[in-house]
C-alpha cells in the first residue's frame, strides 16, 4: 500500500512506482495476467492516489534493471489492485523535477513532506533526538518536563501570553526556555536534569529563527564549565557514532571570548577558514600612512587589523570594492589593500610601505606571496567586527568549505554585560542568572564592563549551536547584579521572587546549557534553514501558512476572557 508516485502506460503494460515512507518500489501491470476491470482500475491511478497492490516481487527482466534505485533489481508483478484513495493533482510535483516557491510547499506542508529531503530530515531528527536521549539517560540524567503555562521567564526576547480565563486580566507567559524550572530543579536536588524542550519567543525574526523552537536543555549541580563541556562533547559523539558513523575527535578546543574577537572577529568563527584576524597596529603605523599612523598614535583604543587572504591576489579592482562596500557598510571609514606580488607590495596601500618595513608586515600577517592583503584601522572593536565579517563572506566565497567538515569550538569567558545603548545601561550578556568569574568578582559593581562571566557558546563552521553558563546561587551576588542592571529588588521579586527564595533553601551550585536542536539537524543532516529541520514551521512573520495561524477568535470567548480587541 502506498502512494502513487509516477504512472508510465507503455500501451498494454502499466508501470506503476508505487511509494511510501521506506522507500520506492516499481509495480507492473500486465494485460495478459491481470482481467480487464482490474487493467482499467490501474490505468485509472493518477499522482498521488492510495492504492493497495498484491503481486510476487520478482526480479526485472536482464536489461532493465535501474541502478539508481535501492529496489531497482525487482519489481512487483501485480495481480490484484484496489484504489483506496484518490487524490487531487498536487499543486506541485513531488519527485523533484521541478521546485515549487517555499511559501506553496509551506501550504501544503503535508505534500511537501511527502518528498524526499524533507521527510528524511524528520527521519534523522528522530534517531538523533533518541540517540541523545539514550546518552543522556545512561549518563544518569533524568528527563523532566517542566510548565508550558508559565511566569515570564528572563531570556531577554518577548513572551507569548495566553490569558488567564480563571484570572481575569491576567495572564501566563509560553516559556522562553526552561531556564528558571531547571535551576529550581537543582534545588529540589534532581542534579541531572534534561529535557527535549520547546521555546517560544516573540521575536522578529531575523535570519533563520522560528517563533518556535527546540532546545536539548541541560543542567547540572555541583558542576564547573568542565563538567558541562565534556556532557555535551559526549552527546555529540554519541550522535556522531550512532546517526552518522563517524568518530568525532572530542574534547573541542576552547578559545576564550577575547581571543576568539581577536582572532576571527566573531564569537562564532569559523575555523574552517584558512586566514586569521592579525593586529598591525604597530608596523603599519610606521608607514607613511596617515590612517595607520594616527590609529597608531591612539592605541589600543584604535588599532589597524588585518587579513592575508591566501591566493587572492588576483582580486580585481572590482571584486576589492566589492569588499570595501561590505566594509564601509559594517561601519569602516573604508578598506585599505594591497596585493603581495614579486616579493613586493603592489597596488593600493603598498606604495606607503617603505621596502624596510615589508619583512616585517610579512610577519605580523603571515601573507605569502600571492595573498590579498586587506586593512581596517579605527576603533577596536569596528576593528575585529569588519574584518570578521569580510573574513566570513570571502572565506565562504573564495574557499571550497566542506559543509561536512565540523570544526567544533567552545568560546567562553564572554563579558557579563553588555551596555546597551538605548537604555543607556547595563544589560545581561546571557540572562541574570550567569556566575561572573571569580577573579572578576570584584568589579562587580565599581566596572561591570570589564566583568567576564561563567558564559560559554558552542560553535561550528561558523553557527552558534549552544550558549550556556554557570549560575549564580548566592543572593549577594544576585542582587549585586541585578543593581548593575537597573533592577529593583521589588521589580526582581515580582519577576523571579520564587527563584530567590528557592535560592534560600541551600541552593548548590549548578550550571548548565542548551542547544538548538533544529540546527543541529541542518547542520549534520543538511537543509537550507532550519524549516527544513521542523514538520510544521512558520513562515518570516511567524504566521502558519498551512492552518493558517495565527487566526482572529470567537468574540464570545474574548467576552468570556474579559479582553477588548482594539484593532
Ligand atoms: N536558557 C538558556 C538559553 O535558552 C540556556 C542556558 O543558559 O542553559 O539560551
Amino acid at each position: 500500500m502506498g502512494w502513487a508516485h509516477r504512472v508510465r502506460d507503455h500501451g498494454g503494460v502499466l508501470f506503476l512506482d508505487l511509494r511510501d515512507r521506506y522507500g520506492i518500489a516499481q509495480v507492473v501491470f500486465r494485460p495478459e495476467k491481470l482481467d480487464k476491470p482490474s487493467m482499467e482500475r490501474a490505468r485509472a491511478i493518477g499522482s498521488e492516489f492510495v492504492v493497495l497492490v498484491e503481486g510476487v516481487i520478482q526480479r526485472r527482466p536482464a536489461g532493465s534493471e535501474n541502478r539508481e534505485m535501492p529496489t531497482g533489481q525487482v519489481e512487483v508483478e501485480a495481480d490484484a489492485i484496489a484504489i483506496l484513495n484518490t487524490s487531487r493533482t498536487p499543486p506541485f510535483p513531488l519527485d523533484d523535477s521541478a521546485m515549487a516557491s517555499e511559501d506553496l510547499r509551506l501550504r501544503y506542508r503535508y505534500l511537501d513532506l511527502r518528498r524526499e529531503p524533507l521527510k528524511e530530515s524528520i527521519i534523522f531528527r528522530h534517531h538523533m533526538t533518541r540517540s541523545v536521549r539514550e546518552y543522556l539517560s545512561d549518563e544518569g540524567f533524568l528527563e523532566i518536563e517542566t510548565p508550558l503555562l508559565v511566569k515570564p521567564t528572563p531570556e531577554g526576547a518577548r513572551d507569548y501570553v495566553v490569558p488567564a480565563r480563571l484570572h481575569p486580566g491576567k495572564f501566563y507567559a509560553l516559556p522562553q526556555s526552561p531556564q528558571l524550572y531547571k535551576q529550581i530543579l537543582m534545588v529540589a536536588g534532581f542534579d541531572r536534569y534534561f529535557q527535549i524542550a520547546r521555546c517560544l519567543r516573540d521575536e522578529d525574526l531575523r535570519a533563520d529563527r522560528q517563533p518556535e523552537f527546540t532546545q536539548i536543555d541541560l543542567e547540572m549541580s555541583f558542576v564547573t564549565e568542565d563538567d558541562v563541556f565534556a556532557v555535551v562533547e559526549g552527546t555529540l559523539h554519541a550522535i556522531f557514532q550512532r546517526d552518522l558513523g563517524k568518530d568525532l575527535p572530542i574534547p573541542f578546543p576552547r578559545i576564550t571570548y577575547d581571543e576568539s574577537m581577536a582572532r576571527y572577529g566573531s564569537d562564532k568563527p569559523d575555523l574552517r577558514i584558512p586566514f586569521e584576524l592579525k593586529d598591525v597596529t604597530q608596523v603599519a603605523g610606521e608607514s607613511a600612512f596617515e590612517v595607520f599612523r594616527g590609529a597608531k598614535a591612539e592605541s589600543p583604543a584604535k588599532m589597524t587589523g588585518a587579513i592575508a587572504v591566501p591566493g587572492l591576489a588576483t582580486a580585481s579592482r572590482r571584486e576589492i570594492d566589492g569588499f570595501e562596500a561590505a566594509a564601509k557598510q559594517a561601519g569602516a571609514a573604508g578598506l585599505a589593500w594591497t596585493r603581495v606580488k614579486a616579493g613586493s607590495l603592489d597596488g593600493g596601500v603598498g606604495k606607503h610601505f617603505d621596502a624596510s618595513l615589508l619583512p616585517r608586515l610579512l610577519e605580523a600577517t603571515g601573507a605569502k606571496e600571492g595573498d590579498l592583503l586587506l586593512f581596517a584601522s579605527g576603533a577596536r572593536v569596528m576593528v575585529q567586527r569588519v574584518l570578521g565579517l569580510l573574513r566570513t563572506q570571502i572565506g565562504n566565497a573564495a574557499f571550497k568549505l566542506d559543509p561536512k567538515e565540523f570544526r567544533f569550538v567552545w568560546v567562553h569567558r564572554f563579558p557579563l554585560f553588555e551596555w546597551d545603548e538605548g537604555r543607556k545601561g547595563w544589560s545581561a550578556a546571557h540572562h541574570i542568572f550567569t556566575m561572573p568569574l571569580d577573579e572578576d568578582l570584584a568589579y562587580l559593581e565599581s566596572d561591570p564592563g570589564r566583568v567576564r562571566a561563567q558564559l560559554y557558546d558552542l560553535a561550528a563552521n561558523g553557527n552558534e549551536l549552544a550558549s550556556g553558563s554557570v549560575r549564580i546561587h548566592r543572593k549577594d551576588v544576585q542582587e549585586a547584579v541585578m543593581r548593575v542592571i537597573g533592577m529593583k529588588a521589588e521589580e526582581g521579586q515580582l519577576k523571579f521572587g520564587f527563584l530567590l527564595e528557592a535560592f534560600e533553601y541551600g541552593a548548590p551550585p549548578h550550571g548548565g546549557i542548551a542547544l538548538g536542536l533544529d540546527r543541529l539537524v541542518v547542520l549534520f543532516h543538511g537543509g537550507d534553514s532550519i524549516r527544513d529541520a521542523i514538520a510544521f514551521p512558520k513562515t518570516a512573520s511567524a504566521t502558519s501558512l498551512m492552518d493558517g495561524a495565527p487566526a482572529s477568535i470567537d468574540p464570545a470567548d474574548l467576552k468570556e476572557l474579559k479582553i477588548r480587541v482594539e484593532v
